[in-house]
């Protein structure tokens, strides 16, 4: 029995981790993948407080050494399912099952898919939602970037670096990002807009070589020729195997408040998996702090 299991290893899972630890708690966290969550994909972070920059890689990093030398019990593994026993929490992976006096969920959101026919058939094959990841097989080449968030403004910003040339497609003709980083793309001779368009249908055999780009005005259809596609268009919630238990949205993100308490006694949400409006590396940070300290309550 631990005092606290986390689920998720991002920075909400992480910063929780700390926190419950220096509270004197057990701690064990559970990651289905590579710890860091999205912020690993971000190669420069400028918006943290206290730090003027830091790729997000070193960030995550950071984050897990410190949470590893206060005493973190970290296993890779995927958790299938969440329940209560009495007061007890029961996390059951795919190999083990688990028992807790509190849960902190900081499971994150996954990749937004276009939703355009073929998209995953040519995943891999010149689509990518990872700028940071897989830019680099796209040095000198022609790339489009779809979306108008701090995501895709970023992940065009370091294509602009390495590619030839780079499209920012995006749906409506103003962003949702930060204004600075849309005006320092405008001054990138290699950068341009394509606003009020959407991607309607993806061209290749088997590797993307073009999309057929809609304007949502004039309803006109285009080609844009191009060798890789890179979507930032958001992120959706995996919080299916809690819904059994909690309280979700009618977008899938699990219903607390700012003390990160869901409708179960001692099982709290932290960062990007809960219902709220500014999804930020600073605001995950916040919810694993107010999320700890809450369940070493318990
Ligand atoms: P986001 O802010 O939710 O933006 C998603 C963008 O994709 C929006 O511009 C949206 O268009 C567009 N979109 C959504 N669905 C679409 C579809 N089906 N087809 C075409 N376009 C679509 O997502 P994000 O950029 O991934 O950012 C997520 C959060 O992380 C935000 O809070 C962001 O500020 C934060 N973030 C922070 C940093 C940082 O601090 N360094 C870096 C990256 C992200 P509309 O605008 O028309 O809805």
């Amino acid at each position: 029995m631990r005092d606290v299991i986390i689920i998720g290893a991002g920075t909400a899972g992480l910063t929780a981790a700390i926190y419950a630890l220096r509270a004197g708690k057990s701690v064990l966290v559970l990651e289905q993948g590579t710890y860091g969550g999205q912020i690993v994909n971000t190669p420069k972070v400028e918006n943290y407080p206290g730090i003027e920059q830091i790729s997000g890689y070193e960030f995550a990093s950071g984050l897990f050494k410190q949470a590893e030398k206060l005493g973190m019990e970290y296993r890779n593994e995927k958790v299938i399912g969440v329940r209560q026993e009495g007061t007890c929490k029961v996390v059951e992976t795919e190999g083990e099952i688990y028992e807790a006096v509190a849960l902190v969920l900081a499971t994150g959101a996954k990749n937004r898919p276009l939703g355009v026919e073929r998209e995953t058939e040519l995943t891999g094959r010149g689509i990518s939602y990872c700028a940071t990841c897989d830019g680099m097989f796209f040095r000198g080449k022609k790339v489009a970037v779809v979306g108008g968030g701090n995501t895709a403004l970023e992940d065009a910003a370091f294509l602009s670096n390495y590619c030839e040339q780079v499209y920012v497609i995006h749906r409506r003709e103003t962003f949702r990002g930060e204004d600075k980083l849309v005006k320092e793309l405008r001054e990138k001779a290699n950068v341009e807009f394509l606003l009020n368009k959407t991607v309607q249908e993806l061209k290749g055999d088997t590797t993307l070589q073009a999309v057929m780009l809609r304007d949502k005005n004039s309803g006109e259809v285009s080609r844009l020729e191009i060798d890789g596609l890179f979507v930032a268009i958001g992120q959706v919630p995996e919080n299916g195997i809690f819904a059994d238990l909690l309280e979700l949205d009618e977008g899938g993100y699990i219903v607390a408040g700012e003390d990160c308490r869901t409708n179960v006694e001692g099982i709290f949400a932290a960062g990007d998996c809960r219902r709220k409006t500014v999804r930020q590396l600073t605001t995950a940070a916040a919810d694993g702090a107010v999320a700890a300290l809450g369940a070493a309550q318990i």
